[in-house]
C-alpha cells in the first residue's frame, strides 16, 4: 500500500482505521466504541476499554524478553552508567509505586515530578501509569515561579525530587527550587519524595519530606498490580507555555496515547522489540514522555537516557553511545546538530554507526544547512518530524514503515496519519492551495494520543485552540505554512506570541511579567529574534520608571544583570533573554498595542512592515540605537 492510500483511510474511515492499530497494544477489557464524538471538539477513543501504560510498556515485553536491556542510563555528568533490564524496571516500578502508595497516593491522584535525567524520573512515572496517578513532569531547568504555578494547578498530592543536576559539570540544586515554589504555591502537596544522589547539601521538611532509599529498602519485595484503567481517563498532565503568563497544562488519556506511540514506532520510526532507541530530549518535555518513554517502551526497545551534553567529553559522544549500545532509531533537535556542527565533522565517522537506520529531528524548524551537513556527515536518511506538545505525536512527517516517501529538503513532510491538515486563510478561514501561506490547522477529530483537553478547563481548550479561524471548529497549530504542490508542508513561523528557544517553547508573556516585577521597571516587550545556533532568542526591551536609573553604560549594565537574574530566579536559566535594553518609549499602536513584529523585525535588521497605526514612529529609531549601543 502506498502512503497516500494510508492516509486516505485513516481519514475517510478512521473508526476502521484505529481499530484496526489498536491491536498493536494490550487491552485487559475490548472497547465497544473507537470513537466518541458526540461533543465536538471533545474526542474520545476507545471508549469503555481499559489498559494500562505501565502493562504494555514493561509488564508485557516479560514473557520474551525479561533480561534484555529496558533502560539504559548513561551520565558523562556522573560518569555514571546503569542498565535495567525489562525485569529490572519492572521491579523498581512496584518498589516506587509500593512507596507512593504508603504515601497515600490513591488512582487519580496526581503526583508532579521535579527531576533530573535520572532512572528514578522514568521509574516515577511508570509508577504512576501503573496505579493509575496522573503525573506531571515538570523541567528540571524551570524555577521557583514557573514551578510554584504548576503546583498551583496541578494540586498534586505528592512531590517526587532530587538533590540537584548537573549541566556541564556544574551542579544544579533541585531542593531551594522546590521549597520555595511549594512556599509561593496556594496548593500543599502532603508529601514530597526525596531522591539524594548525593550531588549536593539539602534540608528535609520534617514531617513532609521523605527520603527515597530508605523507604525503597522497605518495599524491596513489593508486589503492586497494575491497575486496569478506562482508555479515556487521565494519564499525564503535561505544561506549555502559551500567549499568556498562566501555562496550560496538556492533558492526555490512556488507551489512545497507548495506541497512537505503538502506532508510530511502526510506521514513522520503524523500531523493533530487542533494539535500542536513543532521544537526546529530556523527560520534561513531550518528547520525552513519548519517544524516551512511553513509545520505545511499548514498542519493546531499550531507551537509552542521556544525562549530559552533546559535546563533553567531546563531540562524540553521541555517536560513540550509537555504537556501544547498538542504536537503531535517533531522535534529537536541530539545535544539537548546530552545536556539533561548530565541531569538527571528523567526529561523525569516528564510531562505527552501521546500526542506526534514521536519525529524527524536532522541535524547531530544521533549516537546510544543518540538515545537508549532518546527513552528509553520518550518511544517514535525517527525518524532521513537526508536532507539538498538544498532538504527543508528529503531525507531519514521513512514514518509512509504510512505503519510502522521499524527504524534501526545507520541508518536515507529509500530514501524518488521522491528522486532517488544512491549510487555512486566517481571517476568512478558506482552504488555500499550493503556496499560498495560511495558519495550519486540523480538522476534528484530532486522533488518538492528541489532548483531551486543558487541565480542569474544558472551556479554555475550546476557546484557545478551536475558535480562532473564523466560522470554522478546527484545531489550530498557530503555526504559518504553505503547501507545495506534491502536499509536502513547510513551516513559517508561529502566529502567536509564542517562541522557541533551542526547541524549547516560551511565552513572551510570562518573560515580559517577570522582567516587569524588577521595581525599576515600568513596562517591557519581549521577542524572539533569530539566532544562529539556538533558532531564536528571546530579546526585552524595557522602559524604567525612571530613566535616569540607566543614565550610565555602567549603570545600563548593572541594571540589565539584575533584570536577567530575576528571570532567572523566577523562571530558569531557559527563559532569560539574551539582551534587556533599556528605552524611553515601546513602538505602539494608537489603541496601545505592542508592535511586536515591528520590534521582531527591526532586531533582525528588516523592514517593520506596515507602520501605519504607530503611536509614535521615533520609538523605533529608539529602538535600533538601544541595539546598537
Ligand atoms: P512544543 O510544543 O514545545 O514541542 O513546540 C511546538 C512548536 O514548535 C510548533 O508549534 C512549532 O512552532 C515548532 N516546531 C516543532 N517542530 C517543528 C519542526 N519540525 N519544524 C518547524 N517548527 C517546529
Amino acid at each position: 500500500m502506498t502512503y497516500s492510500e494510508f492516509y486516505r483511510r485513516s481519514i475517510d474511515d478512521p473508526t476502521t482505521f484505529w481499530a484496526e492499530e489498536a491491536k498493536g497494544i494490550d487491552w485487559h477489557t475490548p472497547f465497544t466504541q473507537v470513537l466518541d464524538d458526540s461533543r465536538p471538539p471533545f474526542a474520545r477513543w476507545f471508549v469503555d476499554g481499559t489498559t494500562n501504560l505501565c502493562h504494555n510498556a514493561v509488564d508485557r515485553w516479560l514473557p520474551t524478553q525479561a533480561d534484555k536491556p529496558a533502560l539504559i542510563f548513561v551520565s558523562t555528568e556522573t560518569d555514571e552508567e546503569r542498565i535495567l533490564t525489562f525485569a529490572e524496571l519492572h521491579r523498581e516500578i512496584q518498589r516506587m509505586a509500593a512507596v507512593m502508595q504508603t504515601l497515600g497516593v490513591v488512582r487519580g491522584d496526581r503526583v508532579l515530578i521535579y527531576m533530573p535525567m535520572v532512572p528514578e524520573a522514568v521509574i516515577a512515572m511508570l509508577a504512576c501509569a501503573r496505579i493509575g496517578a496522573i503525573h506531571s513532569v515538570v523541567f528540571g531547568g524551570f524555577a521557583s515561579m514557573s514551578l510554584g504555578s504548576r503546583i498551583e494547578d496541578a494540586t498534586p498530592r505528592l512531590i517526587i525530587s532530587a538533590d540537584g543536576g548537573s549541566r556541564a559539570g556544574k551542579v544544579v540544586p533541585y531542593k531551594p527550587l522546590l521549597d520555595e515554589a511549594i512556599r509561593l504555591s496556594a496548593h500543599k502537596p502532603s508529601a514530597v519524595l526525596m531522591i539524594n544522589r548525593g550531588l549536593t547539601p539539602f534540608s528535609n521538611e520534617p514531617g513532609r519530606d521523605h527520603d527515597y532509599a530508605a523507604l525503597r529498602a522497605t518495599h524491596l519485595d513489593a508486589q503492586v498490580p497494575v491497575v486496569w484503567l478506562q482508555s479515556t481517563d487521565t494519564s499525564y498532565i503535561l505544561y506549555t507555555s502559551g500567549t499568556t503568563g498562566r501555562p496550560k497544562g496538556v492533558q492526555r488519556d490512556v488507551g489512545g496515547y497507548a495506541v497512537a506511540l505503538a502506532s508510530s514506532m511502526k510506521h514513522i520510526y520503524c523500531g523493533n522489540p530487542g533494539e535500542t532507541y536513543f532521544s537526546t530530549s529530556d523527560i520534561g518535555w513531550v518528547v520525552g514522555h513519548s519517544y524516551i518513554v512511553y513509545g520505545p517502551l511499548i514498542g519493546g526497545m531499550a531507551t537509552l537516557m542521556y544525562e549530559g551534553t552533546p559535546v563533553r567529553p567531546d563531540a562524540g559522544i553521541l555517536w560513540q553511545l550509537v555504537e556501544r549500545f547498538k542504536v537503531t532509531v535517533m531522535f534529537s533537535a536541530p539545535t544539537a546538530i548546530r552545536v556539533l556542527k561548530k565541531h569538527d565533522a571528523q567526529w561523525l565517522r569516528r564510531y562505527d554507526l552501521s546500526s542506526l537506520r534514521s536519525l529524527f529531528l524536532a522541535g524547531e524548524p530544521l533549516d537546510e544547512p544543518t540538515s545537508s551537513w549532518i546527513a552528509e556527515g553520518l550518511g544517514k536518511p535525517i527525518i524532521d518530524n513537526y508536532w507539538q506538545t498538544e498532538t504527543g505525536w508528529p503531525i507531519l512527517t514521513v512514514a518509512h514503515g509504510i512505503d519510502n516517501t522521499p524527504t524534501r529538503l526545507g520541508s518536515p513532510g507529509l500530514p501524518m496519519y488521522g491528522f486532517d491538515v488544512r491549510l487555512l486563510d486566517e481571517n476568512t478561514g478558506e482552504a488555500l492551495g499550493p503556496d499560498q501561506k495560511g495558519v495550519i490547522a486540523i480538522a476534528q477529530p484530532l486522533p488518538p494520543g492528541c489532548m483531551q483537553t486543558v487541565w480542569g478547563d474544558d472551556e479554555r481548550f475550546v476557546k484557545t485552540y478551536f475558535s480562532s479561524i473564523p466560522g470554522h471548529q478546527v484545531y489550530s497549530t498557530f503555526d504559518w505554512g504553505v503547501r507545495d504542490s506534491d502536499g509536502y508542508y513547510f513551516i513559517l513561523g508561529r502566529t502567536d506570541d509564542v517562541i522557541n528557544v533551542a526547541g524549547h517553547r516560551l511565552g513572551t508573556r510570562e518573560i515580559e511579567e517577570s522582567i516587569n516585577s524588577h521595581p525599576a521597571v515600568a513596562e517591557c516587550a519581549v521577542v524572539g529574534v533569530a539566532d544562529p545556533l539556538k533558532g531564536q532568542v528571546a530579546i526585552g526591551f524595557a522602559v524604567l520608571r525612571d530613566p535616569a536609573a540607566a543614565a550610565s553604560s555602567a549603570d545600563r549594565l548593572a541594571l540589565e544583570g539584575a533584570v536577567l537574574a530575576i528571570v532567572n530566579q523566577q523562571l530558569g536559566a531557559i527563559a532569560r533573554p539574551a539582551r534587556v535594553h533599556f528605552v524611553n518609549l515601546l513602538p505602539k499602536t494608537r489603541s496601545g498595542k505592542v508592535l511586536r513584529r515591528s520590534i521582531q523585525a527591526v532586531c533582525e535588521g528588516r523592514d517593520p512592515g506596515d507602520l501605519t497605526t504607530i503611536e509614535d514612529a521615533s520609538a523605533l529609531t529608539a529602538l535600533s540605537e538601544a541595539l546598537a549601543g
